[in-house]
């Protein structure tokens, strides 16, 4: 028993020394990594599709080609050549957005209904789009399988089996968890460089964060607030990195501003 434990520490080490520590792009922050990115991408796609299933597509099309047109340029400035890009505006009440692993993204019309423009939008697809390329799924998946290794080790001898407690926390890495204030800070960070890299005006992201914060129907479960928890921090942290923003702005190829304005149907 003992030795077994012994060996298996070291295994785990090893493990970790070999394979699991990666930079997140962007920020450069190293973290911890015990899944392949094919796996994240492969329960990404599982995931999308049911999704999909739940929710119709939009067909306001307004919104469908603001999404197209923001997504392309977010896609192309994120440098994630193995995602195999989809955007899709999905019909319901509930203000929410994701993008899971491998660059399947769904916006819920319920929450562009309060945007006033694409760059708004942009700035929304761009922060999630930066949970999926930080890879926070496979972040949170990989400090799960450690706890579930601890308890293993722990409980040696009992039946825990690793494969069904990190299948468990596998299927997890759909959207509806919420992240951590360390993810969120960080997807706001690469949200606005990517979205001021891809021609939107970032000063949309403090005027769409303070407005969704203000407004939004909190006790909507699924909502945007409740799987991105947002406070005054958050916002002021996004005030901070605004020169950083408005540089990469300036530099941008082709400018759109805030893009275009939503009529919202009317
Ligand atoms: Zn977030």
């Amino acid at each position: 028993m003992k030795r077994f434990a012994i060996h298996s520490l070291f295994l785990l080490v090893a493990i970790i020394g070999f394979t699991g520590c990666r930079s997140v792009p962007i920020t450069g922050r190293k973290q911890l990594m015990l899944t392949t990115s094919g796996y994240e991408n492969e329960l990404g796609v599982t995931s999308y599709a049911e999704y999909q299933e739940k929710y119709p597509r939009s067909t306001n099309a307004e919104y469908n080609q603001a999404l197209d047109n923001c997504g392309r340029a977010i896609a192309e400035e994120s440098g994630q050549t193995d995602f195999e890009w989809e955007f899709n505006v999905l019909e319901t009440d509930i203000q929410n957005a994701f993008c899971l692993p491998g660059g399947k993204v769904a916006v819920y019309s319920g929450i562009m209904d309060i945007m006033q423009n694409e760059a708004e939008l942009a700035f929304v697809v761009a922060h999630e789009v930066g949970h999926a390329i930080a890879r926070h799924g496979g972040e949170r998946m990989s400090w799960g399988y450690l706890q579930s290794f601890g308890g293993i080790l722990v409980q040696l001898g009992l039946q825990s089996d690793l494969a069904t407690a990190a299948y468990g926390i596998g299927t997890q890495v759909g959207v509806m968890l919420p992240f951590s204030r360390g993810n969120e800070s960080e997807a706001d960070l690469i949200g606005l460089i990517l979205m001021s890299r891809a021609g939107y005006n970032p000063q949309a992201a403090v005027q769409f964060w303070t407005r969704f914060s203000q407004d939004s129907k909190s006790s909507m479960i699924g909502n945007l607030m409740s799987t991105h928890p947002c406070d005054e921090k958050r916002i002021e942290a996004m005030k901070q990195n605004m020169a950083m923003a408005e540089a990469e702005y300036q530099k941008a190829q082709n400018k759109k501003g805030f893009g275009a304005v939503f009529h919202h149907g009317r």
